[in-house]
């Protein structure tokens, strides 16, 4: 089996194996949606790849396996500002958020989240026949609209879930003024957030103080895929999805992945501890690529809005144009990134994010999203400011569209 570490501008951007094919990565601008491993990370995993204990026994290599797990959760839970008692390790966001949701509710209670939540959130919310609040054109929750939701739901409220930041535009929520509404309101309702998309960029610690449940995930801050978390505050008490052997505080029963928790400790720390740089450095290459598709196609703006938004993530609407040709064209040409919600089979939807911050449907098929990482370099940014000008400008020119 061929195994390439492909090396960009002396970084290595992706590893690869596959028989007979070698990829050339010419500029990964997709780090929302996954991120490369960070090298140390990838040896924290390996290394405990190599221990053979279950946590759970009782002998001698289970219990260096259950040191190395407890000495991973004791990071985890220092680097989010909570108690190693209160991380519970889940294979990723999607069972984070799950386990917050449907852990939540029952004996008639209503679930409520912001109807630009990962569909991980939404639809568990809508399995229950949740509500949902909406969002401002600049994609923040409307937070008046939640105070009266809050107001007339009061005890039957059973969670309220809000993303920290959002996946396709990256605008950050007000988790604060949430949290004080759902404490003056629903005093009674669990406060959750989805924080996946923050961990490299802002103090997961800070910003969900005062929540009780937090979701985080591996892949998306240089950790590897399949491993999580879910940050349950004592003393509250939520139902278990898995049953079994009790792992987790009971509340997530199986083998745990104890190379991920490992790797996930790891990469959390290092973008715990670079944060600042890795913000100042992406702020500045998100600056350039802005600016630089501006000066090519001038009629074009981000969705969101500055002030509110992470560092990484730039988020348009090409009116007219469709997303999967956009994405094909870039891909063709090494520039990889992607458009709002995807399913399962890869087919594109237009984005129900864009959609509900007021796009047209016409707009929101159209968007592409480009999101940096902590690996990206300024020669990747130049590379896909020409292409992606060029791409845009040529599907705009074939298609009429007027804004061009
Ligand atoms: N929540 C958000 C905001 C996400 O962006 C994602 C992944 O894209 C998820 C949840 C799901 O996380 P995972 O891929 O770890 O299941």
């Amino acid at each position: 089996m061929l195994c390439e570490i492909l090396q960009h501008s002396g970084q290595v951007l992706g590893v690869f194996s596959c028989a007979n094919s070698i990829y050339h990565v010419e500029a990964y601008l997709d780090h929302a949606a996954t991120t490369p491993m960070n090298p140390v990370a990838l040896q924290a995993q390996i290394q405990a790849s190599s221990l053979i204990g279950n946590p759970s026994g009782s002998h001698r290599a289970a219990r260096v396996a259950k040191d190395l797990l407890e000495r991973s959760r004791e990071e985890v839970g220092a680097l989010l500002g909570v108690a190693a008692s209160e991380v519970v390790f889940t294979s990723g966001g999607t069972e984070s958020d799950n386990l917050a949701i449907f852990g939540s509710i029952g004996d008639g209670k209503i679930a409520v989240c912001s109807t630009i939540e990962h569909h991980a959130v939404l639809d568990s919310v809508n399995a229950y026949g949740g509500k949902l609040i909406g969002v401002t054109r600049s994609g923040v929750i409307d937070l008046e609209g939640l105070e009266s939701l809050l107001k007339e739901g009061g005890e039957r409220v059973g969670v309220v879930s809000v993303m920290a930041a959002n996946n396709e535009t990256g605008v950050v929520q007000p988790l604060a003024e949430v949290c004080a509404l759902v404490r003056r309101y629903a005093p009674r309702a669990l406060c959750h957030t989805d924080a996946v998309q923050v961990p490299s960029y802002l103090d997961v610690g800070k910003i969900t103080a005062g929540f009780d449940l937090v979701s985080i995930s591996g892949h998306k801050f240089g950790g590897p895929k399949g491993i999580g978390a879910l940050i349950v505050r004592r003393p509250v008490s939520i139902k278990a999805l898995f049953h079994g052997g009790g792992q987790e505080r009971e509340l997530r029963s199986g083998t745990q992945n104890l190379a991920g928790a490992a790797a996930m400790a790891a990469a959390l720390r290092d973008a715990a501890e670079n944060r600042d740089k890795n913000v100042r450095r992406i702020s500045m290459l998100t600056e350039k690529l802005r600016g630089g598709l501006s000066a090519k196609l001038a009629a074009i703006k981000p969705n969101g809005v500055d002030e509110m938004q992470m560092c990484n993530i730039t988020n348009y609407c090409f009116d007219g144009l469709n997303s999967e040709e956009i994405l094909f064209l870039l891909d063709s040409a090494g520039v990889y990134a992607s458009a709002g919600s995807s399913c399962a089979s890869g087919a594109l939807n237009p984005s129900h994010v864009l959609l509900e911050m007021g796009r047209s449907k016409s707009e929101a098929s159209g968007s592409l999203r480009l999101s940096l990482g902590v690996t990206t370099t300024e020669e990747e940014v130049e590379y896909a400011i020409e292409v992606v000008a060029s791409v845009v400008r040529e599907l705009a020119i074939k298609k009429g569209a007027l804004w061009i």
